[in-house]
């Protein structure tokens, strides 16, 4: 059995008019095998509905559980929930392809392998800013943190590390970055007033 043999469905094996339900653990292992740059650590159950209509398969993937991410304010593992619910539809072809919600599956083959739609479902729901809850940060990176800002930035209100979204981060990057090129023209340009004096 391949890497994830375990996830393939043969279409051809499922009976008509019948649901049938293949139940997943997605844990450590299978992100340290899909070899997973975001998600490192996780727990999410997955049911798979598969039911034959027709011509057609309906694979309907229902997704709960959690995945552990560095929380954006303050770095330490937080656990993300992720509860999602998709239907995907497979039908026999020449050749493996996707169109729209539909794969094609090559006939010869007869099945389908499902990790990767698991994988892309858990990722797709990283939600672009994820953070602890009220009050769960790491006290002592937040301090940090709060003080590095108001050194930087004088309007920065306490709130606003809690509660923006995350846009002071960006400006004080931003900041930076300005910061250290106009400190490096006026250097240059002196240099060359200095050159252009001595010829
Ligand atoms: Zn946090």
């Amino acid at each position: 059995m391949s890497k994830f043999g375990q996830y393939n469905i043969n279409l051809k094996e499922i009976a008509d008019d019948k649901v049938q339900i293949f139940k997943y653990n997605l844990d450590d292992d299978f992100f340290a095998k899909i070899d997973s740059v975001e998600v490192k650590k996780g727990n999410v159950r997955a049911n798979v509905h598969v039911q034959k209509r027709l011509s057609t398969y309906e694979l309907t993937f229902k997704l709960d559980g959690f995945i552990k991410l560095p929380c954006d304010r303050c770095l330490d593992d937080m656990d993300q929930h992720i509860k999602y619910e998709e239907t995907i539809h497979a039908k026999f072809g020449s050749e493996f392809a996707e169109e729209n919600d539909t794969v094609i599956v090559p006939e010869a083959e007869g099945s389908i392998n499902i990790a990767w739609f698991l994988y892309e479902f858990i990722i797709l729901n990283i939600p672009i800013k994820h953070v602890h809850a009220p009050g769960e940060c790491n006290k002592s990176m937040i301090d940090k943190l709060r003080r590095h800002m108001i050194r930087h930035k004088d309007d920065t209100e306490d709130e606003a590390l809690f509660e923006d979204e995350g846009s002071d981060d960006h400006d004080f990057e931003n900041d930076s970055i300005i910061e250290e090129d106009t400190q490096t023209d006026p250097r240059w340009e002196s240099l060359k007033h200095i050159n252009f004096e001595n010829n």
